[in-house]
């Protein structure tokens, strides 16, 4: 492979001494974290929210930085507007490239002079330029432009997303290296709406959706995935309000994925079928589809396919909505639902919350340590929410995790919620109940 002399990175001259901005010093403002700052806290280098897959990850950023402290030392600058763009942005290419730029820096690292200035793709290439250290100068290392225009050469090869052999090549107006599987994946993704978008970051479907009943993103995507041609409104349709599916997505909790899982595979045999809605009513699974433009009804499959949806309805009513296990079909706050014991007990440490939301309501410190009606109410409650949280398993306190299960278990012990300190009381009664209580909801 050849590699373009005009692609060969350039040489920067010395810029400030020691890498800081002076202007920086004149202004009253507070310094943004340096990339290595960054990278603790599990951030990008450049502090942003990820940017995809054009951006090193954050533990072979940190593993680069480690080896070759020398050479990335402007991870430590200050990441003002004038500093090299190193100290800004970490090392803008793709994870990809990570084993190249590792075996590149070992051999830079020979240099004691050399340091980073940029790192970055360009025209799909790797591209590399450098600050001089204000350390004495001295000839460069022989061999540096060998070592660069080898790594140049290698990542024109090299998928920048995933490390294995890819082809250089214009794609949509843009100069990038993607095996095909990669190139196949960005155009998937580009076709997927801005819902799976939200789902692909983890986001649950639907904004200010049903919290902790909405079908996590993990089997969302499962379903989407495994029955794309089913469920091919929330990969094709317009983001226009019409389409139910692809603005409200999966309507239910995940306790009830196998049954749809199951349900969506015997759909999934008639491709002219097509989901449009998956929500829970009066505690049962409801399924609408409708087949594609054109294709005949067929009234003895459709009268099959109504009978099977109907069982699927009458295994959720049986089927904690929540976790999963056999759960029993009540009206519960109003609600008919379908929930399991534990799941119950969820939801009574969630509505006792709420009870204690309200005694205190407009209540201070001062008022409600002079009202001790209120702080026995507001005990007698926190003995409840003790006895719920002793129930649960080690199954439910993971799924729900950051619920501080051991401190809530301990006030079942009436004795010690009697001694209580007022102001712990009013603590737990005025904060923490409220943020509970949205959590388990
Ligand atoms: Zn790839
Ligand atoms: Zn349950």
């Amino acid at each position: 492979m050849v590699t373009k002399i005009k692609q060969a990175p350039k040489r920067k001259k010395l810029r400030t001494a020691g890498f800081t901005n002076p202007n920086a010093l004149k202004l009253d403002i507070p310094t943004p974290p340096t990339v290595r700052e960054c990278l603790a806290q599990g951030l990008f280098g450049s502090g942003i929210s990820p940017r995809g897959y054009r951006e090193m990850s954050v533990e072979h950023s940190k593993q680069l930085i480690e080896r070759h402290p020398s050479l990335y030392r402007l991870a430590d600058a200050s990441p003002v507007p004038s500093s090299p763009p190193f100290a800004r942005e970490g090392f803008a290419c793709g994870d990809g490239w990570f084993e190249i730029v590792g075996r590149l820096s070992a051999r830079l690292s020979a240099d004691p002079n050399l340091v980073v200035g940029q790192l970055k793709e360009k025209f799909g290439l790797l591209r590399i330029s450098f600050e001089m250290s204000p350390l004495p100068p001295s000839e460069i290392e022989e061999g540096t432009d060998i070592a660069l225009a080898e790594a140049v050469a290698e990542s024109q090869i090299t998928c920048e997303r995933c490390g294995k052999p890819g082809k250089h090549a214009q794609r949509e107006g843009r100069w990038s290296v993607k095996c095909d599987a990669c190139t196949a994946e960005e155009a998937r993704r580009k076709s997927l709406r801005p819902w799976m978008e939200r789902l692909l970051a983890g986001l649950p479907a639907a904004p200010g959706g049903r919290s902790r009943l909405d079908l996590s993103p993990e089997h969302a995507l499962a379903l989407l995935e495994k029955y794309p041609g089913l469920y091919r409104e929330a990969w094709t349709a317009p983001t226009s309000p019409a389409s139910r599916f692809a603005t409200g997505g999966f309507e239910i909790g995940d306790g009830w994925f196998r049954i749809v899982d199951r349900i969506s595979a015997r759909l999934a045999k008639d491709t002219a079928f097509q989901v449009v809605q998956v929500k829970e009513k009066y505690g049962r699974l409801k399924v609408y589809f409708e087949r594609a433009e054109g294709v005949p009804r067929d009234p003895r499959l459709d009268a099959e396919i109504e009978a099977e949806i109907r069982e699927a309805a009458d295994e959720s009513e049986r089927t904690c909505e929540v976790c999963g296990e056999p759960g029993t079909h009540e009206e519960r706050h109003r609600w008919w639902s379908v929930r399991c014991g534990t799941c119950d007990q969820i939801d009574e440490i969630s509505a006792a919350c709420g009870r204690i939301g309200k005694l205190v309501q407009g209540l201070d410190l001062a008022a409600f340590s002079a009202n001790e009606m209120i702080q026995d109410a507001v005990r007698l409650a926190l003995v409840d929410i003790g006895h719920a949280a002793a129930d649960q398993p080690a199954k439910s306190r993971e799924r729900l995790p950051g619920i501080g299960w051991d401190r809530l278990e301990h006030f079942k012990d009436a004795a010690a919620v009697k001694g209580m300190p007022v102001d712990e009381l009013w603590r737990f009664a005025s904060e923490e109940a409220s943020v509970l209580e949205r959590k388990l909801r």
